[in-house]
């Protein structure tokens, strides 16, 4: 039997250009853990590379529209304009299922999770510096100045929500950041809370 019978939900969020996608991508790149990602959906067009159903759902801004109406989406949010939303139905069947889901969100979308789940597990990944940050942006080379702009304003207001969250991960380099995020994932998972009820359920065996 496993001491851990409901799945957690760990919400990865920060601000733009933070990397939280490339430390998402090599969280589960690792192995040894069973970690299950949330996949998007966004009305932003595919980049190089990019898969519809494995990087995002891709969908049109009316389609999107249908499904905030619907109440199909846990959050969602207006980013650069463009949608971002997490589908509520697979994150609820997976943690059913007893599964661990990462959803890797921008902060607005990590602050209406936190108001319906708190029992979620909130990880702000924070930059080592702004010059580090600033850097990033715009090294990336996918988006025009003023989009740049626009992100590294954004990206100023959301570090000052650092504080609505569980745990703090520097970004300073890929792999310390993914220990820490496994760490912190061991140590959630032996909370009292969490724990108690089925190792109590063990003894009883
Ligand atoms: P990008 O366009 O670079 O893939 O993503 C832009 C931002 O949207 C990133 O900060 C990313 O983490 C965030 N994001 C991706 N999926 C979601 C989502 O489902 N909900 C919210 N709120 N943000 C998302």
């Amino acid at each position: 039997m496993k001491l851990n019978e409901k799945g957690l939900l760990i919400v990865i969020s920060g601000p733009s250009g933070v990397g939280k996608g490339t430390v998402r991508k090599a969280l589960f790149e690792r192995k040894g853990h069973n970690l299950d990602f949330s996949v998007s959906m966004t009305t932003r067009k595919p980049r190089e590379g990019e898969v519809d159903g494995k990087d995002y759902f891709f969908v049109t801004k009316e389609e999107f529209e249908k499904e905030i109406k619907k109440g199909n989406l846990l959050e969602y949010a207006k980013f650069v304009n463009n949608y971002y939303g997490t589908p509520k139905d697979r994150v609820f069947e997976k943690l059913k299922a007893g599964k661990e889901v990462v959803l890797e969100i921008e902060v607005q979308g990590a602050l209406q999770v936190k108001s319906k789940m708190q029992e979620a597990v909130f990880i702000f990944i924070a930059p080592p510096s702004w010059k580090v940050l600033e850097k990033r942006l715009t090294n990336r080379g996918t988006e025009t100045s003023d989009i740049i702009m626009e992100r590294l304003q954004k990206a100023k207001n959301e570090i000052m929500l650092a504080s609505s969250y569980d745990y703090i991960v520097i970004n300073d380099e890929v792999e310390n950041a993914v220990d820490k995020i496994i760490a912190i994932i061991r140590a959630e998972h032996a909370r009292c809370e969490r724990a108690l009820e089925g190792y109590y359920k063990l003894m009883e065996e």
